[in-house]
């Protein structure tokens, strides 16, 4: 057997494409374009406590600070307009290079304090442009996040879109009289892909990896594996996309009232632009509008003052009014006014019930599958 588990971009995967079928990117689309997002990674030192930085994670969708007790990647979504800027230059050949944006390499601050890339020795570009849109509202995450310049120490991109699989295991090489046969399981990313916005890429990947060593546990008996040897393996990789991918899908999307789904990048776009609101999005009519700092203040302490009341028998030490309207200060009305746009997480949709693989091996099923070989035996020759 053969555990293919070299990561989201798989070439094992792709060499045993036709084994495995072709993955299908219709559902993870938005009117026939298949969705992906862009998302800058800094990786940051911030000075907020934790409690701080999650309920500032969780209130809208532009910014992400995955940290532990500061440290980490402060995230940021990035709109399509962004994307063009997100580019490399060889300062010698003077050229643009592509490097962070389409492969992506990391850029780490050098002695000059510019980001550079150590494979292609390009530098980051927006960085360097005094002005640079882009550069500026990174400094508007730094600035919510509390995180000083020189605390800023490097800047990578990572391209996140999902497909679905149709399955996961698979016999590659068939059993022929001078070899035995070869069967072949995705499991992690090569398998499930899913966007990092709300996590569980590494829960899902681990859950995968159990779930096929319990199989292979009980199906193990010193004679050559067959396709139903890995029933309830297939069952949990089903199951495991399921949940996994339909979170990650509302952490890309977002329905308005009218029963419209946009991809929550667009609306970013739309709340930078300041031009024209959206029918149905957090009560924007359709109407051009300047942002109001004051009415967006109310609108994301609110917010945050909800989260806050829902997070805190769970999470000690969360922020009080000011210390949130501290924060909310640093920023220019335009970005109170993307960040109230840009929507919470909706974290209501995508709670409930988690993938337990132990409905698959758990005491009863290894009898009832014992009972079913025993009621079986010629089927086993
Ligand atoms: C920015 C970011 C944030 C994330 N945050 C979270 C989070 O908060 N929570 C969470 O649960 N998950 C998170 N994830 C997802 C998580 O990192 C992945 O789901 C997990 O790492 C997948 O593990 P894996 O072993 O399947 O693949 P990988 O971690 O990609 O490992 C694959 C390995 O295979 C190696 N490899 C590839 N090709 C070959 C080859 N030909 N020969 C030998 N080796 C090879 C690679 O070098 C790599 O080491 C995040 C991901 C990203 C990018």
């Amino acid at each position: 057997m053969l555990a293919i588990c070299d990561g989201g971009r798989s070439r094992t995967r792709e060499h045993f494409a036709a084994r495995f079928g072709k993955a299908d990117e219709s559902i993870y689309s938005l009117d026939g374009v298949h969705l992906r997002d862009v998302v800058l990674g800094l990786r940051v030192k911030s000075e907020l406590p934790d409690p701080m930085a999650i309920l500032l994670t969780v209130a809208q969708n532009r910014f992400l600070l995955d940290s532990l007790r500061g440290e980490g990647f402060l995230n940021m979504r990035l709109t399509d307009a962004e994307l063009g800027e997100v580019i490399g230059i060889d300062p010698v050949r003077r050229v643009f290079e592509e490097c962070i944006a389409s492969r992506p390499c990391l850029m780490n601050r050098d002695e000059h304090g510019d980001f550079q890339c150590s494979t292609h020795g390009t530098l980051f570009l927006p960085a360097l442009i005094k002005g640079s849109p882009l550069w500026k509202r990174v400094h508007e995450g730094l600035r919510l996040f509390d995180v000083s310049d020189q605390d800023l120490s490097a800047v990578t991109s990572f391209r996140l879109d999902m497909v679905q699989r149709p399955r996961f295991s698979a016999e590659l090489l068939p059993p022929t009289v001078n070899s035995p046969g070869t069967y072949g399981f995705l499991l992690g990313d090569a398998a499930n892909s899913i966007h990092f916005w709300p996590g569980r890429g590494l829960n899902s990947g681990l859950a995968s990896a159990i779930s096929l060593a319990r199989s292979l546990n009980s199906a193990w008996n010193g004679r050559p594996f067959r396709d139903a040897d890995f029933l309830r393996h297939e069952a949990a990789m089903s199951m495991l996309q399921y949940r996994h991918k339909s979170r990650a899908w509302k952490a890309m999307v977002t329905t308005d009232d009218q029963g419209v789904t946009w991809a929550i990048k667009d609306i970013i776009d739309h709340g930078i632009d300041g031009i024209d609101g959206i029918d149905g999005i957090d009560g924007i009519d359709g109407i051009a509008e300047e942002p109001d700092r004051e009415a967006d203040t109310a609108t994301l302490l609110a917010r945050m003052a909800a989260i806050r009341d829902r997070l805190a028998p769970r999470l000690a030490g969360m922020p009080d009014d000011e210390a949130i309207l501290e924060r909310l200060r640093t920023l220019e009305p335009r970005t109170l006014r993307m960040l109230v746009l840009s929507g919470a997480w909706d974290t209501l949709t995508m709670g409930g019930e988690e993938v337990d693989i132990d409905i698959f091996y758990g005491q009863d099923s290894t009898a009832a599958a014992a009972a079913v070989e025993a009621l079986e035996p010629a089927t086993r020759q």
